[in-house]
Order: C-alpha cells, then sequence, then structure tokens
C-alpha cells in the first residue's frame, strides 16, 4: 500500500515536471534564402562564405530581438531587412528582373496570433517589401496591394522609397539575357549546363519563420520572383496560404520554390491544416506537402516552426540556403543537401 502511494506521488510529479518544460517559454527562428539546383561543384569559395555569412547575420538579428523578448513581428521584419538589402538574394535589392528588364517586388506576413496578414505585389520604389506588407496589416483595411498603388501606399506610410535603378545588379541583367536567349533557342537542345542555369534562375526568395517569448509565431516572404517573368506575372509569396502563413495553435510556414506549383498546392496552408487538424510533426507535414508539389512537376522548399520551437527546413530540391537559431543560440546554417 505504502509502495504504490510513493509510485503515485512520483509519477504525479513526473507529470507536473514535463507539463512545466512543456510551457517553460521558449523561442527560436528559421530562415531560408531560396531554395533550388545549388551545388557544391559549381560554387566558389567566395560566394559560399558570402551567403554563410549572410545568411548568419540575418538570423542573428533576429535572435538577439527574440532574445531579449521582442516581438516574432519584429524579428521577422529586421531579419528579412538584412537578406533584402543584400544583392546575394532575390529579394530587394539584387531581385531578378521581369522580362522588360524592370523589378517586380512581392511579399508577404502574418501573424500567428491573430490571424492579420498583409502583402503586396509587382512593387518597384520601397526599399524593404516586408515592412510594406506588414503596413498593408496594420494600416489599410486590405490584405493585398499590387502595383503602383501599394508602392503609393508604402510612400504615404512613410516607408524609405529608392528608384527602380537601386535593385538593378549586373548579375540579374547578364541572368536575364541568357534565360531570354535559351527561350529563344527552346527548340534546339540545351546543354545540361544551360538547362542547369535556366532552372536555378527561377529562385532565390526569402523567408523567416519566428517564435518569441509570448508564443507568438509570425511568418514573412519577400521575393523578385522568377526571372523573365510577364503579363504581370505573380507567384506564391504574396499568397497567404501559398508562400505564407501562421497560426500560434498549428506553425508558421515561409516557402520558396516554383510559384506556380506552391499556389495549386497551397503549400503553406496545407503544412499548417497537417499540423493542426491530423498533429502531425512540422517536419511529416512538410515532407507529405513537398511531396504533392513534387507530384503535379513542381519543386522548392519550407521552413516551418511550431509553437514549441520545432523546426523543418524541408526541401525536393539539391540544395537551399537555410538558417535555424533555438533559444539556447545553437545555430545551424546549410546550403546543400544531406549535410
Ligand atoms: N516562389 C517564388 C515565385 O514563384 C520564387 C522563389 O521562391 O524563388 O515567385
Amino acid at each position: 500500500m505504502k509502495n504504490i502511494f510513493i509510485i503515485t506521488l512520483l509519477l504525479l510529479f513526473v507529470s507536473c515536471h514535463s507539463e512545466k518544460e512543456k510551457q517553460q517559454p521558449t523561442f527560436g527562428i528559421v530562415i531560408h534564402g531560396g531554395a533550388g539546383t545549388i551545388l557544391k561543384e559549381n560554387m566558389s569559395d567566395e560566394m559560399e562564405k558570402a551567403y554563410l555569412k549572410k545568411l548568419t547575420e540575418a538570423i542573428t538579428t533576429g535572435h538577439a530581438i527574440l532574445k531579449v523578448g521582442g516581438t516574432s513581428q519584429d524579428a521577422v521584419e529586421k531579419t528579412i531587412h538584412v537578406m533584402e538589402n543584400s544583392p546575394l538574394f532575390n529579394s530587394g535589392k539584387g531581385a531578378v528582373l521581369t522580362a522588360n528588364e524592370t523589378i517586380a517586388l512581392d511579399a508577404s506576413f502574418m501573424d500567428g496570433k491573430t490571424l492579420n496578414s498583409g502583402a503586396i505585389a509587382g512593387v518597384k520604389h520601397v526599399k524593404n517589401p516586408i515592412s510594406a506588407a506588414i503596413k498593408v496589416m496594420h494600416n489599410s483595411p486590405h490584405v493585398l496591394l499590387s502595383g503602383e498603388g501599394a508602392d503609393q501606399f508604402a510612400a504615404e506610410q512613410n516607408l524609405e522609397t529608392v528608384p527602380e535603378s537601386y535593385f538593378i545588379t549586373q548579375r540579374r541583367i547578364k541572368a536575364l539575357r541568357r534565360v531570354q536567349e535559351l527561350e529563344t533557342n527552346k527548340k534546339t537542345t540545351r546543354h545540361s549546363s544551360d538547362q542547369l542555369f535556366y532552372d536555378n534562375q527561377r529562385y532565390g526568395t526569402v523567408g523567416c519563420v519566428a517564435l518569441d517569448l509570448n508564443g507568438n509565431l509570425a511568418a514573412g516572404t519577400s521575393t523578385g520572383g522568377m526571372t523573365n517573368k510577364k503579363w504581370g506575372r505573380i507567384g506564391d509569396a504574396p499568397i497567404i496560404g501559398a508562400g505564407t502563413y501562421a497560426n500560434n495553435s498549428s506553425c508558421g510556414v515561409s516557402a520558396t520554390g516554383w510559384g506556380e506549383f506552391f499556389i495549386r498546392s497551397v503549400v503553406a496552408h496545407d503544412i499548417a491544416a497537417l499540423v493542426e487538424y491530423k498533429s502531425l510533426s512540422v517536419k511529416e507535414a512538410s515532407k507529405q506537402v513537398l511531396q504533392k508539389v513534387e507530384d503535379l512537376g513542381g519543386d522548392g522548399g519550407v521552413v516551418v516552426m511550431d509553437a514549441y520551437g520545432n523546426v523543418s527546413m524541408e526541401f525536393n530540391t539539391p540544395g537551399m540556403y537555410r538558417a535555424h537559431m533555438n533559444s539556447d543560440g545553437k545555430l545551424t546554417v546549410r546550403i546543400y543537401d544531406n549535410e
């Protein structure tokens, strides 16, 4: 009898303890800088170092905000700024060009506590499109603004604006010319190096998911879209539920990849739905949804974090620029598959 009493007490202690552990506030941040045919053999040491350095700078910026009790919104915004301001990524400065040699930037943001969200598409003057998306969420009755109107709204919100030329780099001009050449000659068989180059020009978006000490998730994505895009094409990045989603009761998601397939598969919301309704882990949910994308013929990747700080960085391309930092400050920065 005495033994049973002691065992019951012990069990009670263990269950209270693990319950307490679960509830202990935690925070974390995960980012991507685009997925694609990123192969070590095609990357110079110098470029590799530059990417690793910038990813580290971006994620530590957000981590520092979260560590002192800042909001997940602030962490996502400031982290994405670092990548938008770097010509390495296809977002903000250094974004890919449209068929008319112009810039058309897309971005979105979602708050996991309120399910409020904001997005902009096809802007060419706001320096940091992610901030414009956040302003749409807070200061307009809308979710998605596009084109000139979106740029005008950003200016009215006193966000920094720049001439279109600020975003345009030589690297992207060259890439556009080559893609256009390859598209014109599409009937002739492409060499595999041409094909590789062509495929790679489609990608390079940046994104971030953060969990703050109050248990609030937020997700944001920012991109120039696809090289040589025409007719005002808009991808998944500014589409809530496709490229970006956040809900405290499931997870936050930011996607990168072939946008048309990510829209059709409603990737970000589908992952969150599997986590919420089927209690799948973020890793399992990401795998299942990326398989759906692959079955349709698309490719790309996602970064996902749930309300306990569990994280997934899944992709079905040879590489994805990515990084994760947890509340202990443990940093993971990776580029290729199987690292
Ligand atoms: N998903 C983006 C788009 O389709 C491209 C990318 O992620 O790089 O616009």
